[in-house]
């Protein structure tokens, strides 16, 4: 088996963050990739399914047992941006998209297009697994009324109430649907196109620079700005992000 060097190093110790055992499905015809992807997820306690093809990865991805997908986009019977519209059209399963391409464009489309997050190839094994630690937290998340913790930052989607290291921090109704949105997502990219349609109700109108007025407003109620990003970060391009600066 041909390794390549320095990536899906399947003696990552298990357990470490390992919160949740998920049942993921890997979509990807390259049988070593395949075989790597699948060694790192096992050993992080996952179980593993794997479709060579984008008709057998859909049959499994619809079929309700997966908790989440990781979706080659070159597949040899159909492009795999095709396949997570198919896939999206009749499942809310989390879908992360390995890609060699790097094409910001193509991933602002596909992130658009219902794509949860999204790992450029050659990935490592640690990327792969806090992407789906991410994507999993999401499902619990919007599962829960739990309150959601992304660093000293609590929010509470049933009070509306948010707190910064123990304070109240007081934000406008949009402001609150915008940073509760991305803390659902922590970690993860959200394009400006995303949060237009889902939180602006905007889809086909409405300007980024609402979503900057917003986005320094509520930098400003945190305690940062732009160029000094802990929590909100900008990825030119692509979108924004919310993180835990202490992770
Ligand atoms: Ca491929």
């Amino acid at each position: 088996m041909t390794r390549v060097p320095g990536q899906y190093d399947p003696r990552w110790p298990i357990g470490l963050h390992n919160a949740a055992m998920a049942n993921v499905l890997l979509i990807e015809d390259d049988l070593d990739i395949r075989q790597l992807m699948a060694q790192t997820l096992s050993a992080r306690g996952h179980s593993v399914e794997s479709a060579s093809t984008a008709m057998s990865g859909l049959e499994v991805a619809v079929s309700g047992t997966v908790d989440a997908v990781i979706l080659d986009l070159g597949l040899p019977d159909l492009d795999g941006g095709d396949l997570l519209k198919m896939i999206r059209a009749v499942s809310a399963v989390p879908i992360i998209i390995a890609t060699a391409r790097s094409d910001e464009r193509e991933i602002v489309g596909l992130l658009d297009a219902g794509a949860d997050d999204y790992l450029v190839k050659p990935f490592s094994a640690a990327q792969l697994e806090a992407r789906m630690r991410a994507v999993l937290r999401r499902g619990t998340a919007t599962d829960s009324e739990a309150p959601i913790t992304v660093g000293d930052l609590v929010i509470d989607t049933g009070s509306r109430d948010v707190t910064f290291a123990g304070m109240a921090v007081e934000l406008s109704p949009k402001e609150f649907d915008f940073l509760a949105y991305l803390a659902a997502r922590a970690g993860q990219v959200v394009s400006k196109r995303k949060l237009l349609a889902e939180v602006w109700r905007e889809p086909y109108g409405g300007s980024d620079r609402t979503i900057d007025v917003h986005l320094s407003s509520i930098r400003r109620k945190l305690g940062e700005s732009a160029s000094d990003a802990a929590y909100l970060h900008t990825i030119r391009g692509v979108g924004i992000k919310l993180v835990d600066p202490n992770r």
